[in-house]
């Protein structure tokens, strides 16, 4: 669940990362490059005395750099989106095993690797983005509606070779099993309004422009377009809303940004220490924000529009499922021609 936060508990107090400041230097490859990150950098290296390195890239390219640097990696802590993606560097073997009460209390539980190879700091939900002139919204409450013969070319979904497809599915087959998620797969092709093309971004464009009256899209690019200054992406956030579906049933699938300590960290407790502090209500709150994401720690302050959005039923299938069934969902996805 996440909960919408009366504004009284806004003011989030700047708590110091770490109890005992340690020195030297943290090591940060990082796959998230937003204005608030170097905020957060200066944060902890004056709480701390810890100097932030960051080395930003891709997080593929990022998790092939630190295999290839072996024992001699700098790597401390690996940062990236979602849970598909972390646990590629989980299956790669460079991510190491924390016990840290912080974490374990402040994390939920389905939102990090049970044996603490990663945890989530923020969540982006996906979610079904609707045409507010053609779509009553009552009439798309589950994501099993999208595949019920009533939507027929009239649904909106990017490619199956995208990760946060594949963690959706990844998550369903975990709940339901693969045949059931396959019937469900099958019958959101069959609802396509077009074959998949584009980013999130554009399926809502595509909603607006009314080539399709649902999508499902992850919820901050519905929220970017809704705050941009340039009128004809406002536009668009005006003509669609969103729905978080199944809030009678197991709830919306969340997914995660998230970070690991890299097993070869030359900085270990410094890496721990950037980790506990990134769960400190202010850099919770920061952490999110440069996204339009949902904090992990309950009771921090969100952004005004997903304030607004009010409290959210959230799937609290453990995220580590939806890398542990990937490649069945890619199989899955394939055989029923989702492209
Ligand atoms: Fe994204």
């Amino acid at each position: 669940m996440i909960k919408r936060i009366p504004a009284i508990a806004a003011l989030a107090v700047l708590v110091p990362a770490a109890g005992n400041a340690a020195e030297g230097e943290v090591n940060l490859y990082s796959a998230r490059h937003y204005d608030t990150d170097q905020a957060l950098y200066d944060d902890f290296t004056a709480a701390t005395g810890i100097e932030v390195n960051l080395i930003e890239g891709d997080a593929d390219q990022l998790i092939e750099r630190i295999k290839a640097e072996g024992q001699n990696s700098p790597a401390d802590v690996l940062i990236t989106v979602d849970a598909g993606r972390l646990h590629r560097a989980e299956a790669a073997g460079i991510l190491a095993p924390v016990e840290s009460e912080v974490l374990e209390a402040k994390v939920p539980e389905h939102l990090r690797e049970p044996e603490g190879r990663w945890f989530g700091l923020s969540q982006r939900l996906r979610g079904i983005v609707y045409a507010k002139d053609r779509v009553d919204p009552a009439e798309i409450s589950s994501y099993d509606d999208l595949a019920d013969p009533a939507w027929q070319g009239r649904v909106c979904i990017r490619s199956s070779t995208n990760v946060y497809n594949q963690s959706l599915v990844g998550a369903m087959i975990e709940a339901r099993g693969v045949e059931a998620t396959e019937a469900w797969a099958q019958g959101l092709v069959n609802n396509l309004a077009r074959e998949p093309q584009g980013g999130d971004t554009d399926q809502i464009m595509a909603v607006a422009a009314g080539e399709c009256d649902v999508a499902v899209v992850n919820h901050y690019y519905l929220v970017r377009l809704m705050k941009s200054d340039k009128p004809e992406e406002s536009d668009v956030g005006k003509k669609v809303g969103i729905v978080f579906p199944d809030q009678d049933g197991r709830g919306a699938h969340a997914n995660i940004s998230g970070a690991g300590v890299v097993a070869t960290a030359p900085n270990k407790d410094n890496a721990i220490a950037f980790l506990e502090y990134l769960t400190t209500d202010q850099a919770q709150e920061y952490f999110a924000l440069g996204n339009n994401e949902f904090p992990v720690v309950e009771g921090v302050k969100l952004e005004p529009i997903l304030q607004e959005w009010g409290d959210i039923k959230t799937d609290q299938i453990n995220a580590a499922s939806y890398g542990e069934n990937n490649a069945e969902a890619v199989k899955l996805m394939d055989r029923v021609g989702w492209k």
